[in-house]
């Protein structure tokens, strides 16, 4: 697996030449300027899943990002990320995958807040509910 072909041949994807390398800050490329990357395409922080609902993150935090940095300011400097996956086991049960991520200045990456997120203790039909609630609003506010 790899990011498209697009970064490959333009020199964004730097890690093992497989996905891009960014700032967890602004999301810009590290290997080439002004260029901002989201989603599958980078090279995650340790235990930082791949999903819609990060890529999704990924966008607000790189906007935000880049509004400020056209502003001449400095980009929100404490990103966090929240995640949730939904499986669906059976036509109506389901079980969840969550976590959070904050920044860390000293190690200017992404980790994963302690004591956040978790897994379903079994799947069930309440938990169908909230995947269908949670994919109406992702849908919606990445589709909009
Ligand atoms: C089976 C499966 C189940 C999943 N379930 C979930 C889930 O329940 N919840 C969740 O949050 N995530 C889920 N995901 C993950 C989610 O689909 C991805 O993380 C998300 O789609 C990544 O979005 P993206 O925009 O980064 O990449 P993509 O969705 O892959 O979009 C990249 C787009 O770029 C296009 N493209 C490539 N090269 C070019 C080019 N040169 N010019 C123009 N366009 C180009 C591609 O055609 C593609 O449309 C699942 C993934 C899979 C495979």
């Amino acid at each position: 697996m790899r990011a498209g072909d697009i970064a490959v041949q333009t020199g964004l994807a730097t890690a093992n030449k497989r996905w891009c390398e960014v700032d967890f800050l602004t999301f810009e490329s590290k290997a080439v300027k002004n260029v901002h990357v989201l989603g599958d395409a980078i090279q995650i922080a340790p235990a930082m899943p791949k999903s819609g609902h990060m890529a999704n993150q990924h966008g607000k935090t790189c906007a935000a990002a880049v509004v400020s940095l056209l502003m001449g300011k400095e980009p929100p400097k404490m990103p966090l990320y929240a995640n949730t996956c939904y499986s669906f086991v059976t036509d109506e049960d389901v079980v969840h995958v969550a976590s959070v991520h904050r920044y860390d200045a000293e190690k200017k990456t992404m980790l994963t807040v302690p004591g956040s997120g978790g897994v379903s203790a079994r799947a069930s039909e309440l938990e169908g509910r909230y995947a269908l609630a949670w994919a109406r609003n992702i849908w919606a506010d990445t589709l909009a």
